[in-house]
C-alpha cells in the first residue's frame, strides 16, 4: 500500500476519541509515511466538539514532544480545522495566523438562522431535516445558498491551506430533497465555488469519513473530473475521530481520483506540501 497519509484527524483535544499519541502510533503501525493532527479550533463560545484557547499551548507542546519522539518513524505535521462562522470568527484571524502551525483546514459546520441563532448543520440527515424546518422555515434552497455563500467567503478571506469536506451538506440536502444534485442552480453554485478555490490555489481534501456508512465522499465524486480540469491539487483525508478509522475509504478514494484523471496527491514531506504520484 502506498500514499499512506492522512492530515485530517481529531483527538482528545477536541471531539476525537483517543490521545494524539494513539493516532500517531496507529498510523506508524499501519505503515503511514506522514500524518497530521487537526483538532477543531476554538470558537467564540464553548461547544462539545471544539478545543478551548486555554488548551492551545498543551496541544502544541504535546505535538512537539511526539514529533521528536517518533521522528525516525513518521513525518508529522500539526494543524487546526478552523470554522468559518462569520467575519469575526474564521481562519483568517490573526490569532490563528500567529500560531506556529504547519497547516490549517478551513471548514463550515454552522450557519446563522435568520433569527440570529447558531445552527450546527453538520448532523445526521434526519436531524438536518428538523433543523431546516425549525430554524429556516423549511427553505432548503436558502440553507444551501447560505452554506455556499459562507464557504465562498471563507475562500475569499483565506488563512488556510486545505478546504475541509468541501460540499459536505450535499448528502443531507439531497436526503431532504432527492434530485437536488441534478438541479442546474445547485450544480452552478458548486462549480463556481470550485472555480474560486482553483483561482486561489487551495488544496481540496477528498474526505472519506462517511464513505463506508453513506457511500459518498466530500466532495461528491461527480466533481472529481471537474477538479482535475481546474488544476486543483487534492489529498485523501479520513477526518478520523478513532485511530482505527484513519485509513477508511482511502484506497477507494485514490481509485476514484485515478479514474477521474488524477495522477498525484499532495503529501507532507520534508516540512512542506509535495505532489506525490498515486501508485
Ligand atoms: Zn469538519
Ligand atoms: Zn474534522
Amino acid at each position: 500500500m502506498t500514499n499512506l497519509t492522512n492530515y485530517h484527524s481529531h483527538c482528545l483535544y477536541c471531539d476525537g476519541r483517543a490521545n494524539m499519541e494513539d493516532f500517531i502510533r496507529f498510523a506508524i503501525s499501519e505503515g503511514f509515511s506522514s500524518y497530521g493532527i487537526s483538532s477543531h479550533a476554538p470558537l467564540p463560545f464553548s461547544t462539545a466538539w471544539t478545543m478551548e484557547w486555554d488548551r492551545m499551548d498543551d496541544y502544541l507542546s504535546e505535538f512537539s514532544r511526539l514529533k521528536a519522539k517518533y521522528a525516525d518513524e513518521i513525518e508529522l505535521a500539526v494543524g487546526l480545522e478552523i470554522d468559518y462562522l462569520n467575519e469575526e470568527s474564521n481562519p483568517s484571524l490573526s490569532r490563528f495566523q500567529e500560531l506556529p502551525l504547519d497547516y490549517c483546514i478551513g471548514s463550515v459546520h454552522m450557519l446563522y438562522s435568520p433569527e440570529g441563532k447558531v445552527v450546527d448543520i453538520d448532523t445526521p440527515a434526519d436531524h438536518f431535516r428538523e433543523l431546516v424546518d425549525a430554524h429556516f422555515g423549511g427553505d432548503l434552497d436558502f440553507v444551501v445558498r447560505l452554506y455556499y455563500k459562507n464557504l465562498l467567503r471563507m475562500v475569499e478571506l483565506g488563512g488556510f491551506d486545505i478546504v475541509g469536506h468541501a460540499d459536505k451538506m450535499h448528502y443531507n440536502a439531497s436526503c431532504y430533497r432527492p434530485g437536488l444534485l441534478d438541479e442546474a442552480w445547485y450544480d452552478t453554485l458548486v462549480r463556481d465555488y470550485f472555480a474560486a478555490i482553483a483561482e486561489r490555489g487551495y488544496i481540496v481534501e477528498i474526505n472519506t469519513k462517511s464513505y463506508h456508512e453513506l457511500g459518498t465522499f466530500y466532495p461528491n465524486e461527480r466533481y472529481f473530473s471537474f477538479l482535475k480540469e481546474l488544476g486543483i491539487r487534492v489529498q485523501v483525508n479520513s477526518d478520523a475521530h478513532y485511530p482505527e478509522r484513519i485509513n477508511n475509504g482511502r484506497a477507494e478514494a485514490l481509485a476514484a481520483l485515478k479514474k477521474a484523471g488524477f495522477t498525484s496527491v499532495v503529501e507532507w514531506h520534508g516540512g512542506k506540501w509535495e505532489d506525490k504520484e498515486i501508485l
